[in-house]
């Protein structure tokens, strides 16, 4: 796939590109429109403690460079990149040294959600470096069945956190499996993170979507609750919904894109096609075309 004219142009409409070059002009630009950024260096699951350090060195330097030429934003990273798949303590080093160099630069960090073999370890992470990094935010997924309840955790300190629906195939046991009940715990846990008890304790909810029945919702839960736009955020990928920014800014709302980079493209991209079963289409047709 890598070798086809085709299917690089393809995958270009959802990755910046090569290297981090690529992405901080997409966010330049981003940002001239009002709009912040989040920038993720693609890769996942590396398989040697070497990787692991150079992915941190990665976003080390995403950072300074973030800094140096005063971007609005921040680095969105997964902890099987940094290492999570082997070791703890080794992931948790790692980690511990980009949120450093983030406090330092002012700059939030972002942990992504990966599968369910990683949602413990991942808050138990967050969990245990937030009070020496507050700079720290992680990420919950409507689709998994336990959400509700890690979400009560996260109130209970006051966490910066991302909702999203989830990009990972899971079981029916963890995972609601009809659509219909993905969106109906998003909007309940929409509400939850909007509401006074939360942002009493310091909640500060991005909302990560393109669905605009669940923006729509989360702008009618700030509004009912009489939420300043500037104590939530939404979120969007790029390449996807474009169109709805200027809207989006218009109406006075913060939001920020996650901007991807980099040759470890196939995971991700392979979650944005099998998002949405028109990109498939659209894909194939291409490819045949070239
Ligand atoms: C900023 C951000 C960060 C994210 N971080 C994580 C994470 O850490 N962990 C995780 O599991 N997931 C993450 N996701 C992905 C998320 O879980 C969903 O898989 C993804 O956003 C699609 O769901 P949706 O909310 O847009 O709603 P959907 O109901 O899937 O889509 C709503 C509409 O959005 C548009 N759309 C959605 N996806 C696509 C696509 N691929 N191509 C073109 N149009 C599309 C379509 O118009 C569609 O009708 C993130 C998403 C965003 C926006």
């Amino acid at each position: 796939m890598d070798r086809l004219p085709a299917a690089r142009r393809f995958v270009r409409r959802f990755v910046a590109g090569p290297v981090l070059e690529d992405a901080l002009g997409v966010v330049a630009r981003l940002n001239a429109d009002g709009v912040e950024a989040a920038v993720t260096h693609l890769g996942e699951n590396v398989a040697t403690a070497d990787d692991a350090a150079h992915a941190t060195d990665a976003y080390l330097g995403m950072l300074d460079e973030i800094a140096r030429r005063r971007l609005r934003a921040v680095p969105s990273l997964k902890l099987t990149h940094l290492g999570l798949d082997l070791g703890g303590p080794m992931c948790r080093a790692n980690l511990e040294r980009v949120a450093s160099r983030g406090l330092a630069t002012r700059t939030l960090v972002w942990v992504d959600m990966e599968s369910s073999a990683y949602t413990d370890r991942t808050l138990e992470l967050y969990r245990a470096l937030r009070p020496t990094h507050s700079n720290l935010a992680c990420v919950v997924q409507a689709y998994l069945r336990r959400t509700a309840q890690d979400v009560e955790r996260l109130i209970e300190i006051g966490a910066t956190v991302r909702l999203c629906k989830g990009a990972y195939r899971e079981p029916p046991e963890l995972a609601f499996p009809d659509k219909r009940d993905v969106d109906l715990s998003y909007a309940r846990l929409t509400d939850r993170l909007l509401s006074a008890e939360a942002l009493a304790r310091g909640v500060y909810p991005a909302f990560a979507t393109h669905d605009e029945r669940m923006l729509d919702r989360a702008r009618a839960a700030a509004k009912q609750g009489g939420v300043g736009a500037d104590r939530y955020e939404l979120q969007m990928l790029y390449g996807i919904r474009h169109d709805l920014h200027g809207p989006l800014r218009a109406g006075g709302l913060r939001l920020r894109v996650l901007v991807p980079y980099g040759e470890d493209w196939y995971g991700y991209f392979m979650r944005r096609l099998a998002e949405r079963p028109a990109n498939l289409a659209f894909f194939f047709r291409q490819l045949v075309r070239g």
